[in-house]
């Protein structure tokens, strides 16, 4: 479990800057874009929701989420318009789907993260990982912009910040974009932020390692 526990060992946010910003018109995420939420003491979850007018997907998230981050790789769903994602993890036993089940899709069925999307309005309701090897095999990936609730954990920092321009960011907007996600509080990382790392890194160590670990 000593995988899970750093994975939900949390981590604060570090105070966004006073000074005036030259980034101000970058846009990360709404979710974000106007400073950061709070979470809730005693946060108990909600319910995501896709984005079709009638007969919604809906999953039922049992518990808070944790790392919350936004993520500019060009896999995880993103509201349209927004060069970041922002996505959080919470224990897969914990995730249930409510509704519609019948209109989930995997959107790539090869990739490490088995997304669960609505096949009619593309929202990605849940992302699982089902090789029990993986670093990450117990925790389900989460968009909680789709659930009505307040009081989710807000993002900490920001992941895989370069391939927003593999999505078509220009190269010569980056030190904007980083500068803006230093300003609201977000570090920016060009792969996951040090305690994710260092969990992947434990993982693979234990696994080489030729004595119980
Ligand atoms: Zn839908
Ligand atoms: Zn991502």
């Amino acid at each position: 479990m000593s995988l899970l526990s750093s994975l939900f060992g949390g981590g604060g946010n570090a105070a966004a800057s006073q000074t005036k910003p030259s980034h101000s018109d970058v846009r990360i995420h709404p979710d974000v874009d106007n400073g950061l939420g709070t979470a809730r003491p005693g946060f108990t979850g909600g319910t995501l929701k896709c984005h079709c007018a009638t007969d919604k997907v809906e999953v039922k998230v049992g518990d808070q989420v944790a790392h919350n981050h936004v993520c500019g790789c060009s896999k995880c769903w993103k509201p349209a318009g927004a060069d970041f994602s922002q996505v959080a993890v919470v224990s897969r036993d914990k995730v249930k789907v409510t509704a519609h089940e019948e209109k989930l899709h995997v959107v790539d069925p090869t990739a490490a993260i088995q997304r669960h999307a609505c096949k009619e309005c593309g929202v990605h309701m849940y992302g699982r990982i089902e090789n029990k090897d993986h670093p990450f095999y117990g925790l389900d990936f989460v968009h909680v912009e789709l659930s009505p609730e307040k009081g989710w954990a807000p993002p900490e920092f920001a992941a895989f910040v370069s391939s927003i321009i593999e999505s078509g960011v220009s190269p010569e907007r980056m030190d904007k974009v980083r500068g803006r996600l230093d300003y609201l509080g977000l570090e920016p990382y060009d792969c996951l932020s040090p305690p994710l790392m260092d969990a992947i890194a434990t993982h693979v160590a234990k696994s080489k390692s030729p004595e119980p670990a």
